[in-house]
């Protein structure tokens, strides 16, 4: 158990319009904070008002980005609960982000602890319109004071929160995917399964590309044989190929989401044909042409579940079932969303109560 000191503003901020939120653009009125200190552990747990932070321009994490982030959410339901899908979920691969980068784990029921506690203190800031949230962004830095390469001695493990607007104000649409054959994400051995910045340091070039060119986000290619498929920006990826549902395996150079695993999890409770393995571009493409590539959607926990309409793969474009979101698409969308707004029976037991 934390013991976790609340200093509260005295300057509450005035909540923007619920109506008009976008993602990631509003913070709430208080932050979570903790250190850490070789030889002493994590201490001084607190939360306090949001704020800047003073950082002396040698801090490690600025130069060789020792640094980890998770994201999950707190959901308002109707009937006035507060809740959290599958925060240990995040806790544990939080640790192993940590265990990768030689950064300090923290103890599950600290992390969610520390999330409940923050929420509850922002509890008003939690939207109430259809679909909206409020997006809970934890993440650890290095602290020590020196620019030699090595673990860093120190840490702050913050943990920030943003009202997040419906994530498909006008309906959830289609997206066009670019397939990247220039650039790679990961690979094993790499950071790839790790939640870093480091990670996104080196995507933002090729997401760049990929928009100039009108495409929404990149798919990655394993970065060996550059055929596999991996994943797709800032989301895990499924394709319903003659009747099975395909996505990557968790060999060490893909991201393990949460709703990843809430999906296969769900298409197997359903009875859907559902495999975590290797697969080709060569063989999507030839799916696509001969008719048998079903559906295609990304899942994430800003969006959920994002249908993908289109792929293009070095000038070949393959439109997925005419550009309209898949039945099984929609049903795990509707289905995840139910879960997490507490309208619908939660008998995986994937939602906590704040
Ligand atoms: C966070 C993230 C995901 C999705 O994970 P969820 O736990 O489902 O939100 C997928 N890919 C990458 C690269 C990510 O950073």
């Amino acid at each position: 158990m934390l013991d976790i000191k609340i200093t509260r503003t005295s300057n509450p901020q005035k909540k923007p319009d619920s109506k008009n939120l976008g993602f990631g653009r509003y913070f709430t009125d208080h932050m979570f904070v903790m250190d850490y200190t070789d030889g002493r552990g994590w201490h001084d747990a607190r939360i306090v008002p949001y704020s800047n932070m003073s950082f002396d321009p040698a801090t490690m994490v600025f130069h060789y980005a020792q640094e980890s982030f998770e994201g999950l959410k707190a959901y308002h339901a109707d009937d006035g609960r507060i809740l959290l899908f599958r925060p240990e979920k995040n806790a544990e691969r939080l640790n192993r982000t940590h265990d990768r980068l030689c950064m300090p784990e923290l103890p599950v029921e600290d992390f969610i602890q520390a999330v409940k506690a923050v929420v509850s203190v922002d509890r008003d800031w939690i939207p109430t319109e259809p679909g909206t949230s409020l997006y809970i962004r934890p993440f650890a830095i290095a602290t020590d004071i020196a620019i030699g390469v090595h673990p860093s001695h120190t840490y702050k493990f913050i943990i920030i929160l943003s009202p997040v607007g419906a994530y498909y104000p006008e309906g959830m649409n289609p997206v066009k995917i670019y397939v990247e054959d220039e650039y790679v994400r990961a690979v094993k051995g790499g950071t790839g399964f790790a939640k870093c910045g480091g990670n996104y340091a080196a995507s933002v070039k090729s997401q760049d590309k990929a928009n100039a060119k009108g495409y929404t986000q990149v798919l990655w290619l394993d970065g060996v044989h550059r055929k596999y498929i991996e994943e797709v920006g800032t989301m895990n990826v499924f394709f319903k190929i003659n009747g099975e549902v395909l996505t990557a395996p968790i060999e060490g150079s893909i991201l393990p989401g949460v709703t990843r695993d809430s999906c296969i999890q769900l298409l197997k409770k359903w009875g859907v044909p559902v495999s975590e393995r290797r697969f080709t571009i060569d063989e999507l493409m030839e799916a696509a042409r001969a008719g048998k590539l079903e559906e295609a959607f990304g899942s994430g926990t800003a969006a959920v579940i994002s249908p993908i309409g289109e792929l293009n793969f070095e000038g070949e474009i393959a439109t997925i079932n005419g550009f309209k979101i898949g039945e099984l698409t929609q049903k795990l969308y509707d289905t995840l969303t139910a879960i997490q707004w507490g309208k619908a029976k939660d008998d995986l037991g994937w939602t906590t109560e704040i």
